[in-house]
């Protein structure tokens, strides 16, 4: 029996994520910040930057945090502070965006992938030992879509092998893991605030947190040009700073980022009971032994698996999740695919040799998830709107 929306909610579009009602909530402290810093003419470094890297340390539970240009950049300049040296090998997951990987690639690594888990979209912590050769240097663990990996685990292999561990915390700032947040638990943590995350800046933005005060300093001389000093320079770095304006901006969104966060959650709790009398969607699971922050809200769509799955020339192939996608956004309602192609079979990383078949679990994901409608201000009207959407969606 199909369910028919109730007609005022039927004609609302509703988007993946809107950042213009935030906006209205903070609008007038963004404007003053803005202002302030205009009217300081002081836009690179200075103590708007420290007063913020002070605070993100502090709510971290870090030490250490210098910032830097982007989530990706966080990435290289952590991974370039470990020495990675050519033929190294870091072992992360190829179910995350490519920066992850692209980092790796760019110190000269090799990124060495494991599957998933199905319950947490996360590399599966019990895969790691095997992938573990005398090359490797470090573990990356990616703590997608808000939901913390299991670092108990990751720590303890580590541990035992004499690796580093670097967390990519773009998707979970805030996250918990065994009380303590993600990026405080491995060696470094990197960030992004880039502006979809949930701690997101009005332009491009990121951090490594540290409690190593000697990493954190090379980070800080690699990122300045390789120079400890100005205008004497010890290695080739790069120029990657958070802008004053930035930093400002940061400033004012960090005192509101647990309330956002709890938010999410909430709607998290909202969607795991709309959807619970529905078949043929599986519900994200809350993390077990940590806390996630949902940068997404994450469903697996199983449907007829792609016929063309293994040809090279088409590794996009449309799946059942995506005809429910185009017929929910007929309807109004906008939802994403993160991510439609597991980096192992990206043709950029052809040269690193895998097939498709060999990580089915992340193979599998990339066919199904669909992420719905997920941001701290979305309300329970327009959630309802979307779970009978994709309900009628999966009837037809
Ligand atoms: C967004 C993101 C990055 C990169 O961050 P940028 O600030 O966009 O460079 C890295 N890893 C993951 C998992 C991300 O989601």
């Amino acid at each position: 029996m199909k369910t028919v929306p109730p007609l005022d909610l039927a004609v609302k579009n509703i988007p993946p994520l809107d950042l213009t009602r935030q906006y209205k909530l903070i609008g007038e402290d963004l404007s003053a910040t803005v202002a302030e810093v205009l009217a300081s003419g002081r836009y690179i470094g200075g103590s708007v930057v420290e007063n913020f890297e002070t605070q993100f340390a502090g709510y971290i539970g870090t030490q250490e945090c210098v910032t830097c240009n982007s989530g990706t950049d966080a990435l290289y300049l952590a991974l370039r502070a470990l020495q990675m040296q050519p033929g190294d090998e870091v072992i992360t997951t190829a179910f995350t965006f490519i920066a992850t990987a692209e980092a790796i690639t760019l110190v000269g690594a090799k990124p060495v992938f494991i599957d998933i888990d199905l319950a947490t979209f996360n590399f599966n912590p019990a895969q790691l030992a095997a992938a573990i050769t005398e090359k490797t240097k470090a573990i990356l663990p990616v703590h997608l879509f808000g939901n913390p990996t299991d670092m108990t685990a990751v720590m303890a292999i580590a541990q035992k092998h004499g690796l580093a561990v670097i967390e990519d915390c773009a998707q979970s700032t805030g996250a918990t893991w065994a009380g303590k947040k993600t990026g405080s638990i491995g060696h470094i943590g990197c960030f992004s605030f880039f502006p979809t995350k949930n701690l997101g800046a009005c332009g491009d933005g990121g951090a490594v947190t540290t409690n190593d005060p000697a990493l954190a300093a090379k980070i800080r001389m690699l990122k300045e040009h390789g120079s400890r000093a100005r205008y004497y320079h010890e290695e080739i770095g790069v120029n990657s700073r958070l802008d004053a304006l930035q930093a400002a901006i940061l400033q004012v969104k960090l005192r509101h980022l647990d309330a956002w966060n709890a938010q999410r959650q909430a709607v998290a709790e909202r969607y795991h009971q709309l959807l619970t009398p529905v078949t043929g969607v599986q519900k994200p699971q809350a993390a077990v032994g940590g806390e996630s922050v949902w940068n997404q809200y994450t469903v697996l769509i199983a449907g007829d698996s792609p016929a063309n799955n293994g040809n090279e020339s088409n590794l996009i192939p449309v799946t059942y999740r995506d005809r429910v996608r185009e017929r929910m956004q007929e309807r109004g309602v906008s939802s994403m695919v993160y991510y439609p192609l597991p980096l192992h079979l990206q043709s950029v990383y052809k040269n690193l040799g895998y097939q498709v078949g060999q990580l089915p679990v992340t193979e599998q994901v990339s066919h199904e998830v669909l992420s719905l409608p997920m941001f701290p201000e979305l309300s329970p009207e327009e959630q309802e709107q979307v779970v009978y959407t994709l309900k009628d969606c999966l009837a037809l």
